[in-house]
């Protein structure tokens, strides 16, 4: 049974639900049947200002608690979403297409997961010791930035949202959180619970809106310290810009992929077709890792493409509430229209192996897609699709699978299918992407592992405990003991020659 929902559309501040002082609302449509599903809230510049300050009000008291206390904050909000995970996965299916039945077997389980994993993490914000200079103990001790800017996309919001608040959160930052304008329910949701498991007023904020102007006045804001982002190359370029023109704060970008999947004669090659096709349909192809683009051995291309083809054809498309569905909508029409555009420039310049078309009628569906021998010249296999496409070209030998693999701009996530042992190790170390998947594809993930992008898919890496040091800053404090006066030279321990 389909339970009611509530919606909070109201900006989040000093915790409460507040207006926008403009009065300005703004649409968000359910991409299943594009009706509008609630109008939102929208912060303008003094509405991210009224945020920050709250935040910058409550930075003294929390940074100040025991990492014990913020770990429990952090524990009870856990089990809080654990609680209402249903009515979580109802709001995110309900504005980005995601089916809920994968919102509850996938986000949420890695959202809970993440504040928990960080909640145990709250004692290793440390640094170091040193006795190596005489007369002095010298250490090193990380703190909080101040008020960090979160900015997350529509694709994995709740995902996103715990990659970057719990450990923001954990290190004594407080934050100002902007969701995608295409999906902010869920995170408005998890700010009333973010009330509710008791945080103390302004240590959590939400400012609903658009990139310009909510996401520009946070990455040109002059208190905030850092801005934390997930999304497109090019908006991670512009918030680069921005936060190097008003006060040079730190910027962390996770942003877009083209991951290869290399499939040797070798390997289990039905193996490789379930891992592809599981990658590339879950979601409707909007996940930033995806294997979009396949290089297959010539001498096993066909068997390869026909298993993919079957399983392809099996995928179940339909509403995100039927339990049954594997592969909703995507999330607008926008995007919708932009995966179309690239599938005929495929079409046009490689060969249509299966789907291609927009799938039924009614709401942003497009049916599961392969495209065969696109060139890398080409658009569709130089761009992000983000959409249930796949591209598969062959290869005659590694260094050509390896050279096509690494020639493009992306570096996020490349899988290898092979048996030999040697050569998976070869692959290993030459791709050049943030993480390699040996005969498995993604959502391959560890919340103890890191995650990032090599080249232009990325700046930093989110979870395990590299996750605490995009939010802290190192400083080194020279503790000096003993009568010792000599001059600095010698703690630089240089020796006269
Ligand atoms: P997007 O760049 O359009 O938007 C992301 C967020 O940035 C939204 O909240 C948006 O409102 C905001 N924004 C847009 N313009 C801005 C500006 N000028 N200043 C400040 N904020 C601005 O991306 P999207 O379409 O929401 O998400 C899809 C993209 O995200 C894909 O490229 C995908 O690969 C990437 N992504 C990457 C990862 C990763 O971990 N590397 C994870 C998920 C998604």
């Amino acid at each position: 049974m389909k339970m009611a929902l509530n919606y909070e559309t109201k900006l989040f501040i000093n915790n409460e639900f507040v207006a926008g002082t403009a009065g300005r609302q703004f649409p968000v449509y359910n991409p299943a049947n594009d009706e509008t599903v609630c109008n939102v809230h929208e912060a303008l510049e003094e509405d991210v200002d009224r945020a920050v300050d709250a935040a910058h009000g409550a930075f003294s008291s929390w940074s100040s608690l025991s990492a014990n206390e913020r770990a429990g904050y952090l524990t009870r909000l856990a089990q809080l979403i654990s609680r209402d995970a249903q009515e979580l996965a109802e709001l995110e299916a309900q504005t980005m297409g995601k089916p809920v039945e994968l919102l509850k077997k996938m986000d949420i389980p890695a959202a809970i997961g993440v504040f928990n994993y960080y909640a145990g993490c709250a004692y290793h914000v440390l640094g170091e010791s040193s006795l190596n200079s005489a007369n002095f103990l010298n250490i090193s001790v990380r703190q909080p930035y101040g008020v960090v800017g979160l900015i997350i996309p529509w694709n994995a919001s709740m995902i996103m949202f715990a990659f970057k608040v719990a450990p923001a959160l954990v290190c004594g930052n407080t934050v100002v959180l902007k969701p995608s304008e295409k999906a902010p329910l869920s995170s408005l949701k998890l700010a009333a619970l973010v009330k509710e498991a008791g945080f103390p007023p302004g240590v959590f904020n939400v400012v609903n809106g658009f990139g310009t102007p909510t996401g520009s006045a946070m990455a040109l804001h002059p208190k905030i310290r850092k801005i934390s982002f997930t999304g497109s190359v090019a908006t991670g370029k512009a918030i680069s810009k921005m936060a190097a023109d008003s006060n040079l704060k730190n910027v962390s970008l996770e942003l877009g992929g083209k991951s290869p999947a290399i499939i040797f004669p070798d390997a289990d090659i039905a193996a490789a077709a379930r891992f592809t096709h599981y990658s590339i349909n879950h979601n409707s192809g909007q996940h930033c890792q995806a294997n979009s683009r396949v290089l297959v051995h010539e001498s096993v291309a066909s068997q390869f493409l026909q298993e993919l083809k079957a399983l392809m054809s099996q995928v179940r498309l339909g509403g995100p509430s039927d339990p049954r569905t594997f592969q909703g909508p995507q999330s607008d029409r926008k995007q919708m229209d932009h995966i179309l555009r690239l599938i005929d420039v495929g079409k046009r310049d490689g060969t249509l192996v299966h789907g291609g078309k927009r799938y039924g009628e009614k709401g942003n569906y497009v049916e599961p897609t392969i495209l065969a021998n696109v060139p890398q010249t080409s658009e569709a296999y130089k761009e992000e699709i983000f959409g249930p496409v796949v591209i598969v070209n062959t290869f005659k030998d590694e260094n050509e699978a390896l050279t096509e693999a690494n020639g493009t701009e992306f570096g996020l996530f490349s899988s290898v299918y092979t048996n030999d042992f040697e050569r998976a190790v070869r692959f290993a170390k030459r791709l050049e992407s943030g993480a390699v998947g040996i005969n498995c594809s993604v959502p391959v993930r560890a919340i103890d592992m890191p995650l990032g992008g090599w080249k232009q898919s990325g700046t930093g890496r989110e979870l395990a405990l590299h996750g605490l040091n995009l939010y802290t800053e190192l400083k080194t404090i020279f503790l000096k003991y003993g009568q010792d006066n000599n001059s600095l030279a010698l703690h630089w321990h240089c020796r006269e020659a």
